[in-house]
């Protein structure tokens, strides 16, 4: 945008994106700048979105709510980490925790200790030294004094947007009912002047943000920002999703189990469970994955299948002129690692944080727009590293997994670990060195060495740092109370 003041922040979309974002602004501008969000209730949301990250956890403390009041409003559970079923051969399994496995020595992660340890006859996995994954498989949860237990929630995502709506509305968002017929632009600069409605109604404003999920229909339907495909690194293109009942009580981690072309995700909430397969049409025929989602269900079923179709990939430019693309309408990655509600989040903070009452900045735009394309070029060689990664060769899904060329940012990262053992976390990006670990060990890269320091401790050391870590994570989940019961309480309470 060129010029003008920004006090008129209109949201277009009443999703998750939409209302996160509508929430956040109105909360922490106050008076300073209006925000209008427009949504149309004939169009409807995605309707899915269940899993999150643990950064969930601290917007949702800056936006000052309390915990219980949102899970009691969004049945939520807490999450503890993803457990993957089938990725590496097939028969596997490998848990992605959010915690911590043992204790990082300033040198060299604990990995290597571990991996030191197996040549000296300490075969316990390395799971085991990791709270939060003990926690999570025996279905133990407990808020924990100095946030010991890293978690994040299983949500049910509209009702997280109906919940924030009702924030945003007692903050002084103005909300319209109608559908958007037409971005009208101005005729001189090019930005967007107001957005249209098939009733004539003319809503106005300075800032717009895009919250119309696949859409897109300001960013791209106006404004033609571009998209970068990345269907050649992730293949996956469909999706359905349906829930049932729950078959048991709700464990605090999110499955996601491989297909021969492409996986299922079963998602326990507090009064249900979301499912859903992710797979590659190329390889599968909407019947046959229906039929293969449908006979893999726990739990009577309780709604229609949901079709989704996507392609993977990310809006080239995300604030273009004065139009800023928040949730689906900026790209989206298949839900793999739960990262597209952070990516919501993150958005939000980043614009509130570059969001001016004056003019807006020329570079701050391009500051936005590179955090944000690096935080989706991240987030996209962390899921590429899941199907690369893989000794999987049964079906021409999984063979075109393990033949394809990945990014060159991705391929380093791997030699490195598979040669040394080494992970650097770059640039504030969001996995950390353990969630890497966690997932190229799973996956089946086992590195050929070690940091040299892990050498360093004599057996009698070593043996007492690696049993001294077990014996902490046994102890603690030993006493920790069952997930449901805990969420049941703490729910419950007033
Ligand atoms: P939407 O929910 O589609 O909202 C778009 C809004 O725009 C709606 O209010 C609609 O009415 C409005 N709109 C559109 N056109 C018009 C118009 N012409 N006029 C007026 N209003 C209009 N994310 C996670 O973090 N974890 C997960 O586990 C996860 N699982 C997923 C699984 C699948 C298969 C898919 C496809 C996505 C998943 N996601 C997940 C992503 C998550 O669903 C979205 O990031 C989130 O719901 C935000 O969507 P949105 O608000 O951008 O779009």
């Amino acid at each position: 945008m060129s010029g003008g003041v920004c006090k008129r922040i209109v949201v277009a979309g009443g999703g998750t994106a939409g209302w996160m974002a509508a929430a956040a602004i109105a909360r922490s501008m106050g008076p300073a700048a209006s925000v209008t969000l427009v949504e149309s209730d004939a169009i409807g949301t995605v309707g899915v979105g269940e899993s999150t990250i643990p950064p969930l956890v601290t917007y949702n403390r800056l936006l000052g709510i309390n915990e219980a009041d949102f899970m009691r409003a969004t049945n939520a559970t807490f999450k503890l980490g993803i457990l993957f079923d089938g990725w590496k051969n097939g028969r596997d399994r490998y848990f992605h925790s959010f915690g911590s496995t043992g204790n990082d020595h300033w040198a060299a992660g604990f990995q290597h200790y571990w991996l030191n340890g197996r040549t000296r006859g300490h075969d316990a996995p390395y799971d085991d030294y990791c709270l939060e994954l003990v926690a999570a498989l025996e279905g133990k949860f407990a808020h924990l004094p100095d946030n010991a237990l890293n978690y994040a929630y299983q949500l049910d995502s509209t009702a997280y947007a109906r919940f924030l709506r009702s924030m945003a509305e007692g903050d002084g968002t103005q909300r319209i009912e109608g559908r958007i017929a037409e971005v009208a632009l101005d005729p001189e600069r090019g930005d967007i002047a107001a957005l249209v409605l098939d009733d004539g109604r003319r809503i106005e404003g300075d800032l717009f943000l895009d919250c119309t999920g696949f859409r897109a229909l300001l960013i791209e339907g106006a404004l033609h920002a571009g998209f970068e495909d990345w269907t050649h690194w992730l293949p996956c293109d469909s999706a359905i999703a349906v829930q049932t009942a729950n078959a048991g009580p709700p464990v605090p981690y999110t499955r996601a189990m491989a297909h021969d072309a492409g996986w299922q995700w079963r998602i326990p909430l507090q009064h249900r469970t979301g499912n859903g397969l992710v797979w590659c049409s190329r390889y599968l025929s909407r019947d046959a994955a229906l039929d293969r989602l449908m006979g893999n269900l726990e739990g009577t079923v309780l709604t229609e299948p949901n079709h989704l179709k996507f392609t993977t990939g990310a809006r080239r430019r995300q604030w273009h002129r004065n139009c800023i693309a928040i949730g689906l309408s900026g790209g989206f990655m298949e839900p793999l690692e739960s990262t597209s509600i952070h990516l919501i989040q993150r958005a939000i903070l980043r614009l509130i944080r570059m969001l001016p009452l004056g003019a807006v900045n020329p570079s701050d735009v391009a500051e936005f727009n590179d955090q944000q394309l690096q935080d989706m070029e991240q987030i996209r060689d962390f899921l590429i590293l899941h199907y690369k990664a893989t000794e999987r060769r049964d079906s021409p899904f999984w063979r075109q997994c393990a033949a394809m060329d990945v990014p060159d940012t991705l391929a380093q990262k791997m030699a490195l670990f598979a040669e040394t053992g080494r992970v650097f976390r770059r640039n504030e990006e969001l996995f950390a060195e353990n969630s890497w670990v966690q997932v190229m060990l799973g996956q089946g890269i086992v590195p050929r060495s070690w940091h040299p320091i892990a050498a360093r401790l004599s057996d009698d050391e070593l043996a007492r740092l690696l049993g001294g870590i077990r014996e902490r994570v046994t102890r603690t989940v030993a006493g920790l109370p069952g997930h449901a019961a805990y969420v049941a309480r703490y729910c419950g309470a007033t």
